[in-house]
Formats: C-alpha cells, structure tokens, sequence
C-alpha cells in the first residue's frame, strides 16, 4: 500500500474511533440509589414532633456515586448482621422499627447490581452514624470514613439521651480505619461534582451530600438531615432523640432550600417513601 493511501486509511480509523466515542458519550459521573431493606409500622412521631398515624413502609437510602476518580459510598445502611438475627444487633429497634432486612440486602449483593465489590469503594461518606447509616462502615476497612469530627464524639460517648441510635459494634472497627474528621465542608474530589456539608442538628454531627451529575445536575442527599420531604416543606423536625438540637435542625433545613432553590437542585431524602418510590433504582442511575 502507497504511503498516502496508508494515512488515508489512518486518519479514517482514527475518525471512525473518535466518531463512535462522540456516538455513545459516557457521562463520566453516575449515581446509583439503594435501600437498606426497610422500615414500617412505626409511629410517624418519630420523624415529625406530635405528628399522628403511622408510617406503614420507609426506606433506608444509600447511594453510589462514580467518579472517575474514585467511587463514593453515601451512607451505609442497616448492619448486615441485622439479616440473620436483627433483635440481636438492633435490641427492641428491629420490632419498633419494624425492620427488615433479606440476604439480598447485604452490601456486597447490593454493590454487585451495578458490578462492584466493597474493595472498588474509595470513600465512605457518612451522614451519621446511627445505626440505619452507619451501620456497614466496618464492610470497607480500605477506603477512606469520612465523618464530622463532633458525630464521632456524639456516637462513641453519646449525651445522655441520645445513646439509642448508636450501636457501638457498627462502629469498633474505625480505629483501624483511614477516617477523614471534619470540621465543616469538604469539596471532595477538588471540582464541586461531590460536596460534603455540615448540617448538625438531627445529631450534633449531621453532614448531607450534594452531587453533581452532567445531565440531572445538582441532586442534594439528605440522610437524616431531613428525614421527610413534608418535613422540608412545612418546616418540621423531630422530637428526641430525632433531634439533638432544634435551633441547628432548623438552620440546616435552610442551608438545603438554599441549595435546592439557587441550583435547582433534585432532593434524595433519608426515609421518605413517596419520593423513594418515584426514584429511579440501582442497577438503573442519575448521570
Ligand atoms: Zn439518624
């Protein structure tokens, strides 16, 4: 072959490469949505102060975010354990809570819909760590716990009162762990496509998460910060022990409308049913 023809046929291939990238862009963020089994038959008390009936069925959300530098987990859901015996790590929580838990709700079945292992995890990024967030931490002995510095104080030496929610075997594996304390927010990746906000009040270390996704833009996850969008909107926050401090619960309900309304943000709360159910579901995703 002549050496013009052979360039043309270069340059053909190397368009031929590009055209097909161009044909079948790959967002190069996704987020995932996941439950940990689930709650119900509770009082909705819980959630909202003096509010009446019953929550008959809630969710326990955590997230995958895929970053090409690095894959995030948002919170970790209930303690596996909780599958074979959950009165046996939860206490009277499993019955009050009514929670239930099925093998396929262990992390490791969980993260292999959308093909990872818990070793693929780089972060861990927890809203808290009570024991329906926090409870798999000790799953990812190799990626880096990032946690406020004040929810590591509350959950290992808990104010009287607020002992409840932790259970310290979710969390005895962290001083073998890389933990990433903060004091405040953090820009996780350096590009504002993963932001960690300090939003104290439900406990006295609370942060929530702000993803931003190439086509579905901003997407807040609440965690516990609000546990319900009816919270959000009308202004309502638990009672104890679903609220350490209602001045900073209320402050932190502002900062998220800011976020929502100035980004035009999607919101991924911590338990609410209806917005869950009109979610869409890992293996499916945001990009
Ligand atoms: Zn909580």
């Amino acid at each position: 072959m002549k050496s013009s023809k052979l360039k043309f046929w270069k340059h053909w291939a190397a368009g031929a490469a590009m055209c097909s990238l161009l044909a079948a862009p790959v967002a190069a963020q996704q987020l995932y949505v996941f439950t940990s089994g689930s709650l119900g038959g509770f009082a909705k008390a819980a959630f909202q102060a003096g509010a009446q009936g019953t929550i008959e069925w809630s969710p326990v959300s955590f997230y995958v975010y895929k970053h090409p530098k690095g894959n995030v987990m948002f919170d970790t859901g209930n303690n596996d354990k909780t599958i074979a015996d959950a009165a046996a790590w939860w206490g009277p929580l499993a019955k009050g809570f009514g929670l239930k838990m099925t093998k396929d709700d262990a992390i490791p079945a969980q993260l292999a819909k959308i093909g990872l292992k818990t070793s693929d995890i780089k972060y861990v990024v927890v809203g808290h760590l009570h024991l329906d967030h926090g409870g798999n931490i000790g799953q990812f002995p190799n990626a880096t716990l990032i946690v406020q510095d004040q929810e590591v104080q509350a959950a290992v030496t808990p104010d009287i009162g607020f002992s409840v929610y932790y259970i310290p075997g979710d969390f005895a594996d962290m001083k073998n762990q890389n933990v990433l304390k903060l004091n405040g927010d953090l820009d996780l990746f350096g590009d504002g496509s993963f932001r960690v906000i300090s939003a104290p009040g439900h406990t006295k270390g609370s942060q929530f998460a702000v993803a931003r996704l190439p086509k579905t833009g901003s997407v807040i996850m609440t965690s516990d910060v609000v546990y319900l969008k009816e919270n959000l909107d009308k202004n309502l926050i638990p009672g104890i022990p679903g609220v350490s401090n209602p001045i900073d619960a209320y402050k932190s309900y502002q900062r998220i409308r800011h976020i929502r309304d100035t980004e035009n943000a999607k919101i991924f709360y911590g338990h609410d049913p209806e917005i869950f159910k009109a979610t869409k579901l890992a293996p499916e995703f945001y990009d």
